[in-house]
C-alpha cells in the first residue's frame, strides 16, 4: 500500500449547502462535532442493508458499528430490509464515504448510503460516525490546523484518492463554520480524523491513524446532544393531540439538545406542525410508523425564527424532533402544535 493517507468523503446534499448559515457561539467542553440538524431521534433503530460484500466484509461492518451502538442511545439492525435507512456498497473503485446522519433518507432507496471501497484499521466505523450525524474532526473550526493547500490538493489528486480540487476542498480544506456545529475543542484521537503527514500543513500538525473511538467520541455520541441513554426516546416521547385547544408548552434545557414527541393522525389530510417564541428551533417530522422515516424538516419558515411544516399525510403515527438552534445559547422556551387543515 502506498503511504498516502486514504481518505473519506462525507456527503452532504446539495439542499444543505444552499441553507442559509447562522452565526452563533458554540460554548461547552465536548469535543467531536456534529452538524445541527442532522441527528436521527434518540433511541432510534436503525436498519443496514448490504449491497454486496463478502461475509468477511460484512461481519467487520457489523462489528465497527456496534463500537457506536455500544455507546450511544441507538441500536443498528442488519436486516437487509428493502427499506433500510442505512444501504452499504463495497465498491473498491469508489473509494469511503458516507452521507451524514438523516441525510441518508433523501438518497433514494435503491442507492447506497454508504461506500466501504476499503475497510483498513477503523473504517467502517469512521463512515458509521457519519451516518449518526458526526462530521470530520479535522474539519473542526477549533481545530488549529493551518493547511498548505497547495500540497494537500497535489497529494490528494493522486493514487488512491484521484480527487479533484473542489472535492479536497469540501472533505479536507473546508472548516464548518462553528455555528454549524455541536461540539468545541480539537480532538486528535477522535475516529471522525483522517491521517495526514506533518507536510500537509503550515503549522507542523500532524495526525495518527486513529482505528478505535476515542475516549471524548464516546462522551460526545452519547452526552445529551446527541444519543443520551437517559434522554427521553421515540417510546417515551410526549403525545401531541391534533387540533388540541391549547398548545403544548416547553422548555429544552440547551442549544443542540432535543425534545420528542408523537401524535396519531387520524385519517389522511394536510396537518401544520408549528412552534411558537422566543427560541430558535429545528423541526424534523418521521413517519408513517416509523421512527426514522424522515418526510420533511424546517428551520425557520415560521413566525421569526420558529418551524413550520405543512405536510400532507397520511393516518398513521408520527414523530417529531425539536431541536434547540438558539443562537444565544440559554434555556429554550417554545411551544408545539399539530393542526389538521
Ligand atoms: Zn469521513
Amino acid at each position: 500500500m502506498a503511504d498516502r493517507p486514504k481518505v473519506c468523503i462525507d456527503r452532504i446534499l446539495p439542499s444543505h449547502l444552499r441553507r442559509p448559515q447562522h452565526t452563533l457561539r458554540v460554548r461547552g467542553g465536548i469535543r467531536a462535532v456534529a452538524p445541527i440538524g442532522k441527528t436521527w431521534m434518540n433511541g432510534s433503530t436503525l436498519r443496514v442493508r448490504f449491497i454486496g460484500g463478502t461475509p468477511n466484509e460484512q461481519a467487520i461492518t457489523r462489528e465497527q458499528a456496534g463500537w457506536w451502538g455500544q455507546t450511544a442511545n441507538m441500536k443498528f439492525e442488519f436486516d437487509n430490509s428493502p427499506n433500510a435507512d442505512i444501504r452499504i456498497a463495497f465498491d473498491s473503485n469508489d473509494g469511503a464515504w458516507s452521507y451524514v446522519g438523516t441525510d441518508c433518507r433523501g438518497i433514494p432507496l435503491n442507492q447506497p448510503t454508504m461506500n466501504l471501497g476499503f475497510l483498513d484499521g477503523g473504517t467502517a466505523a469512521h463512515e458509521f460516525g457519519h451516518a449518526i450525524g458526526l462530521a470530520h474532526e479535522h474539519q473542526n473550526p477549533r481545530g488549529g490546523i493551518q493547511w498548505n493547500e497547495k500540497v494537500v490538493i497535489e497529494e490528494l489528486a493522486k493514487s488512491p484518492n484521484f480527487w479533484d480540487e473542489a472535492t479536497a476542498r469540501h472533505n479536507v480544506l473546508h472548516k464548518y463554520s462553528v455555528d454549524q456545529i455541536n461540539g468545541t475543542d480539537f480532538d486528535p484521537d477522535s475516529i471522525m480524523l483522517y491521517f495526514f503527514p506533518a507536510s500537509w500543513t503550515r503549522n507542523g500538525i500532524a495526525t495518527k491513524a486513529n482505528e478505535v473511538l476515542s475516549a471524548l467520541d464516546k462522551q460526545f455520541i452519547a452526552g445529551a446532544k446527541m444519543y443520551p441513554k437517559t434522554g427521553a426516546t421515540t417510546t417515551s416521547a410526549a403525545v401531541l393531540e391534533v387540533n388540541a385547544k391549547r398548545r403544548t408548552a416547553a422548555t429544552i434545557g440547551k442549544f443542540g439538545e432535543e425534545d420528542l414527541y408523537r401524535f396519531s393522525a387520524p385519517r389522511d389530510g394536510r396537518y401544520r406542525i408549528d412552534t411558537r417564541g422566543p427560541t430558535d428551533v429545528v423541526l424534523k417530522l418521521f413517519g408513517p410508523n416509523s421512527e426514522t422515516a424522515l418526510i420533511a424538516e424546517d428551520d425557520d419558515s415560521g413566525i421569526d425564527t420558529n418551524a413550520l411544516i405543512n405536510v400532507d399525510l397520511v393516518a398513521g403515527q408520527y414523530f417529531v424532533q425539536v431541536r434547540h438552534f438558539n443562537r444565544a445559547g440559554g434555556r429554550g422556551k417554545y411551544s408545539i402544535k399539530v393542526q389538521r387543515l
